[in-house]
């Protein structure tokens, strides 16, 4: 790699830093918890989304940025579940940036939202390297995609602040060996909360609305 290349590259990590500062500044004066929610394609995301939005959202105010290439079939499915939502279309980016999340706050009733959830673009690479001004960042690995992928992927695992495993009405039916994730996790990311369930049939999301509300009480009090 030529040094002009990883100058342009340090140049728009700095510039991102920028950015999620002043995510950062919003957050802390509108009293709102960010949540970078982060996974490979298809792990549940957005499901995880809708579940959530369905059954705190009476306990507690959520919103949702939610990133994808293209299309807006999933701001639709969780405004569907009644919560604020804006859709941001990264076109061809991979990731989504701070700048990106900074234009769709201002879709946001932040003086109202407790909870603000960030629904990356489906990828374990590079949204690792960029950081939106969240508070938390939650991966979401599913039973279907194997044990070995924080092996696989370590730096996303590695800032995790929590791990939910979910699709866990599959393990009957699928090689997914949960105890050998288990270990593989707590090797890569020691540190993380690991959360296990299934957005389909609802069985561990209560420790998973209980993680959430916990982190908000401990950086806002009540
Ligand atoms: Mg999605
Ligand atoms: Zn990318």
């Amino acid at each position: 790699m030529s040094t002009r290349i990883v100058r342009i590259e340090e140049k728009i990590l700095k510039k991102n830093e920028v950015s999620a500062f002043e995510n950062r500044e919003l957050f802390k004066k509108n009293k709102v918890l960010a949540v970078n929610l982060l996974s490979s394609p298809g792990a549940g995301k957005t499901t995880l989304l809708v579940r959530t939005a369905e059954l705190l959202k009476n306990r507690i105010n959520l919103a949702v940025s939610v990133g994808d290439l293209q299309t807006e079939a999933d701001a639709e499915r969780i405004a569907g579940a009644g919560v604020p939502v804006v859709q941001i279309n990264t076109g061809t980016a991979c990731h989504l940036d701070a700048n990106m999340v900074q234009k769709s706050l201002s879709h946001i009733p932040l003086e109202s939202t407790d909870i603000l959830f960030i629904e990356n673009v489906g990828n374990l690479v590079c949204p690792a390297s960029f950081g939106l001004g969240e508070h938390l960042r939650v991966v979401i690995l599913s039973a279907t995609e194997g044990e070995e992928k924080p092996l696989k992927y370590p730096p996303i695992f590695q800032t995790a602040h929590c791990v939910c495993i979910n699709k866990t009405d599959l393990l009957p039916y699928i090689d997914f060996d949960i105890n050998k994730c288990r270990e593989n996790l707590a090797r890569i990311c020691p540190n993380a909360e690991v959360i296990e369930f299934s957005c389909r049939t609802g069985e561990g999301l209560e420790r998973w609305f209980d993680w959430l509300i916990d982190r908000w009480k401990i950086v806002y009090g009540e």
